[in-house]
């Protein structure tokens, strides 16, 4: 199973579509909105990070937004929405849903042992699935 699901279609061209680019990212930070120079996949995870850790924050406040949706929303303000279907996400997924089925972890040790940067992809990965599964059950 691909990620295609995940997205709807591939981006053919947006202005964050080659690295590196500048982007101003949507998470305030000492009060104000930082411009970021963002040069892989993996400058990009970071804001995904910090915009998972964001929305979070204000969850414990006392509100409730889905994570997922949340980074999804803003991800077209910093990055091309490819990421989510570059080869490496992909296999990653693929690994993803096979854990998930055979309810096995993606790695070797405890949950705490696992690759910080996997952990962060399944949980939002996961919460992607579950609101695509949450859509499609809507829509009948
Ligand atoms: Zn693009």
């Amino acid at each position: 199973m691909g990620a295609n699901f995940l997205i709807d279609g591939q981006c053919g061209g947006c202005r964050f579509h080659t690295y590196p680019y500048e982007a101003q990212i949507p998470i305030l930070i000492d009060g104000k909105y930082e411009t970021r120079h963002l040069t892989s996949n993996d400058d990009v995870w970071l804001v995904i990070d910090l915009l998972i850790k964001e929305t979070e924050q204000t969850n414990t406040e006392g509100r409730s937004f889905n994570i997922a949706e949340s980074v999804m929303a803003q991800l077209p303000f910093f990055a091309c929405k490819n990421i989510m279907l570059d080869k490496e996400s992909q296999q990653d997924i693929a690994r993803f849903m096979y854990s998930k089925q055979f309810n096995i972890s993606p790695y070797s040790g405890s949950y705490g042992e696992q690759p910080k940067k996997w952990v962060e992809k399944s949980f939002l990965l996961n919460n992607l699935i579950e609101r695509q599964k949450a859509k499609a059950m809507k829509h009948g």
